[in-house]
């Protein structure tokens, strides 16, 4: 090539690559921000990585072309098959084992620096240093994360003074790493003692961590991954590592945040304190009877209401209901009825689950909304239709002290004047505790398939037009 175009001319188309790759990367994220303008934005930011992967072959003293596009293909087609294959439903764990794998490879940068011996100066070895720590945290964190969601893992393990051996790894980790930098030569066993203590690290701090954080959980190492890159960036001297790892950090930042306020958790508080256990349970179990109706009279008494807000939930998704789901609402709508949809920011299993879902049946944007947009409107609805919906709902958030998801902001469904709830029985949602509105006077419970009951619904629709 170097015959052709001269080496400086290369290094500038290069460096005008990865200026056009971090462009396009910027505004993939932003189209992101929108249902609307997402799969777009997907789109852009893929073809920009391909950009940067390309750039990068011509970079001087490259080498090991084999090896090198051996494992892309083989990497590219793992995500390929797998990213085809995976439901909706696993989105959260395949998010975990590819931001671990990011995170992995930051990490790998940093030890191959630090077991060549590289003369890079303090500063760019304190980074390699630094990427090390944080990629091999977000690595083995992000697998633990991974494991909990497919159920490898189910058991959160705890044990007494957990968070002193916890600290004393984690310090043990940064005191090798600050090691490094001041003893001549890098010596081998302290790299190695420095990367198993990071390892090690990821693992006993997630751990403990119960499964109803674990997406924030995710959000955080997803942005530790970022910022790992970005340091490991200044290592290679690679400007569009530097760039992409720092959006991704300052983006995964806002979302772990985000995150944390829709819980109304201090991110603290999810690290450390044990929390959003599967099993856990506080206090006895809601009074009552729940009250059963068939979906056909549901229809009937929605059809003939004024304002009906729909909550979907993680079960809709399950059953693949959305399709039947918004069928039925088109109808009430026909009929005159004000149809709204309630998204709560952890529905489902991942950030803006339903969202995806809702855009797929085709549910215009205008008729959904969020939380704090639509909270309000409840107290006026004569119909708040729960269909697969369960922790996001739950009043005892808002009522119960002792209950493990108080403080986190709910959906008022329960001051509507009716509720329905479509769920198959009295399983909990993901925080395994129990739901009292289920047993509420004004509630009534349509058991069975989402899917199904739905189209129950729209078969109890047209009886009534008949
Ligand atoms: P939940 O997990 O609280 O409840 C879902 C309900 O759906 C269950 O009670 C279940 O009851 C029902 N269900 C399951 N399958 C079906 C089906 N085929 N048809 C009908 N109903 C079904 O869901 P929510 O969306 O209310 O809450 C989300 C929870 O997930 C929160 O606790 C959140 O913290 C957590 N989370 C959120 C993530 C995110 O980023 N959004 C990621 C990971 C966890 P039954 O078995 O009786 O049918």
């Amino acid at each position: 090539m170097s015959e052709i175009i001269s080496r400086d001319t290369l290094d500038h188309l290069i460096q005008a690559s990865y200026f056009i790759a971090i462009l396009l990367f910027i505004l993939g994220i932003k189209r992101m921000s929108s249902p609307v303008t997402a799969r777009r934005g997907i789109r852009q930011a893929g073809l920009g990585m391909v950009l940067a992967v390309a750039a990068t072959f011509f970079l001087p003293n490259m080498g090991n072309f084999f090896l090198i596009i051996s494992a892309l293909f083989v990497g590219s087609l793992l995500a390929w098959v797998s990213a085809r294959k995976v439901a909706m439903t696993g989105m959260p764990q395949m998010v975990a084992l590819y931001n671990g794998m990011g995170g992995g490879a930051a990490a790998t940068i940093g030890a191959v620096a630090l077991y060549a011996d590289s003369d890079y100066g303090v500063v760019i070895m304190s980074l390699a240093v630094a990427g090390g720590l944080i990629g091999s945290i977000a690595f083995s964190g992000s697998l633990v994360a991974y494991a909990k969601l497919e159920g490898l893992i189910s058991k959160t393990m705890r044990f007494p003074g957990q968070q002193l051996f916890n600290a004393l790894v984690f310090l043990g980790a940064i005191g090798c790493g600050a090691a490094l930098l001041v003893v001549e030569g890098y010596p081998f066993e302290l790299i190695t003692v420095f990367f198993v203590l990071a390892l090690l690290a990821g693992i006993t701090i997630t751990l403990p961590i119960g499964g109803a954080d674990m997406p924030v959980v995710i959000s955080l190492y997803n942005a530790l991954t970022g910022l790992a890159v970005a340091f490991e960036g200044f290592v290679l001297d690679n400007a569009a590592m530097i760039i992409a790892g720092t959006v991704v950090g300052a983006a995964g930042t806002l979302l772990t945040q985000l995150m944390a306020k829709a819980m109304n958790r201090p991110l603290s508080n999810v690290l450390f304190a044990g929390f959003g256990d599967t099993g856990g349970e506080g206090g006895g179990g809601p009074e009552g009877n729940m009250k059963e109706t068939e979906a056909s009279d549901a229809a009937i008494t929605m059809a003939y209401a004024e304002k009906v807000i729909v909550v979907p939930g993680y079960g809709l998704a399950v059953a693949q209901a959305q399709h039947k789901l918004w069928e039925f609402c088109e109808r009430l709508m026909e009929r005159g009825v004000d149809v709204k949809f309630a998204i709560h920011p952890v529905a489902g299993r991942m950030p803006g689950h339903m969202n995806v879902l809702l855009a797929e049946a085709g549910v215009p944007y205008d008729l959904i909304f969020d939380l704090e947009e639509i909270n309000a409107e409840f107290d006026e609805a004569d119909v708040a239709l729960i269909i697969g919906a369960n922790d996001v709902v739950n009043p005892d958030a808002r009522n119960k002290k002792d209950s493990p998801i108080f403080g986190m902001p709910i959906l008022n469904a329960d001051h509507a004047d009716n509720v329905m709830v479509v769920k198959r029985g009295r399983g909990t949602g993901f925080s395994g505790v129990e739901n009292p509105l289920f047993f509420a006077d004004n509630t009534q419970m349509v058991f069975g398939d989402a899917q199904e009951v739905a189209n129950h619904f729209i078969q109890g629709l047209k009886s009534l037009a008949e």
